[in-house]
This record gives structure tokens, sequence and C-alpha cells, in this order.
């Protein structure tokens, strides 16, 4: 059981689900149908694995406790004297608080996770978050001030407008190890 907040979400329920590839085998649907979600999230590197999301799983749970889920969130910036829309979805939203599921909260990923739940934060206009950890149950709380969330939306703002629109600076920092853009974009100096 991991507890955010006052929801529980508890990894020892079965997947319940199954796709129609995993039913080309009445065996492989039924080992899935009843696995725990808990040897999803142990066996696999990403949140998906024989077409069932562990992570649309957990939401579901978040649901049924009454988070909003998938909440969708727009920004608008102009460049060029156009206008673009970017369309991003917070995983939960519970109690006016953003919650994020992740696989594993490492030290190393916690820059961008944290940076990710403030981006939601400033854009939702709340001032508490969580990062949920599912591998360890770990539960990371996220706070900022009015003031920090501003910088953070202004960052986020000029980032789109600056990679839509032809201005795209660098930003290192220690998340460009886990880019995948990292050989093209950094010189060995760099790295
Ligand atoms: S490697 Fe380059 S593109 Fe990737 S995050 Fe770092 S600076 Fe940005």
């Amino acid at each position: 059981m991991i507890k955010v907040f006052d929801k529980v979400i508890d990894l020892d329920k079965p997947v319940g689900r199954f796709t129609v590839i995993d039913l080309i085998c009445p065996k492989r649907a039924w080992f899935l149908f009843n696995e725990p979600i808990r040897e999803l999230v142990k066996n696999t590197d990403e949140l998906v694995v024989m077409g069932v999301e562990t992570h649309s799983l957990v939401l579901s749970q978040l649901k049924e406790q009454g988070c909003n889920v998938e909440v969708p969130v727009e920004v608008e910036v102009e460049c060029n004297g156009k206008r673009h829309v970017r369309r991003f979805r917070v995983d939960a939203v519970c109690n006016g608080q953003v919650v994020e599921i992740k696989r594993r909260y490492t030290k190393e990923l916690a820059p961008m996770y944290i940076w990710q739940v403030k981006a939601y934060m400033a854009l939702l206009g709340v001032s508490r978050g969580a990062i949920v950890s599912l591998s360890d149950g770990y539960v990371k709380v996220v706070e900022a001030s009015d003031d920090e969330l501003r910088a953070v939306k202004e960052r986020l703002v000029e980032n789109i407008r600056r990679a839509l629109c032809g201005d795209a600076v660098r930003h290192v920092g220690s998340w460009c190890r886990y880019c995948r853009y990292r050989t093209e974009c950094l010189n060995e100096k760099l790295m």
C-alpha cells in the first residue's frame, strides 16, 4: 500500500485487464489478469508491458477515490505573430494537489521529476504536489511558493516558445545524461 495524501494505491491488487494480443493464449491472459500490479512495476523499465499500462491501473485507483485523473492543461505561446497551444496531461489532481506517478524516484531523476510537478502546479495554480515512486512506495512531497511557481511558469512558457520558434538554446544540467539527444547536442567536453 502506498499512501499519497489521504488516498491509497494498492499494488497488490490484480491487474484485472488484458488485451486482444494477450488472448492469443488463454494462459497468458489469465496470468496477466491475476498478476499483482507490483509485478508489472518490477518487471518493466517503462510503465507498459504486454499492452497493459501500470500507470493507468494506478490512476484508476485514484479516480475511484475521487481524484481527477489525466487532467488536461494548456499553455499558449506566441511567436513570429503566430499563436501556438501546447497540451499536457497531469496524472492526477487529488484535493487540489498534483500527483505524478513514476516507476522509480531517484536522486538522479529528481531534478526532472520535481521540475515537471512544479510546472503542473504552476499551470494549475496549486502549491502542493507529490511524486509517487511505485517500485519502492516512496512519496516525494513537493511544495512551492507563489513566487517560485510564477518563475517556473515563466520558464516553461519561455522554453516552449524557444523550442517552437527557432530559438532553442541549450539548458545543460544533470538531466542531460538521460536525454536521448545528448550525443548530438553535447560535445565531449561538456559530457
Ligand atoms: S543533452 Fe542537450 S537537448 Fe538534451 S537536455 Fe541536455 S542540453 Fe537539452
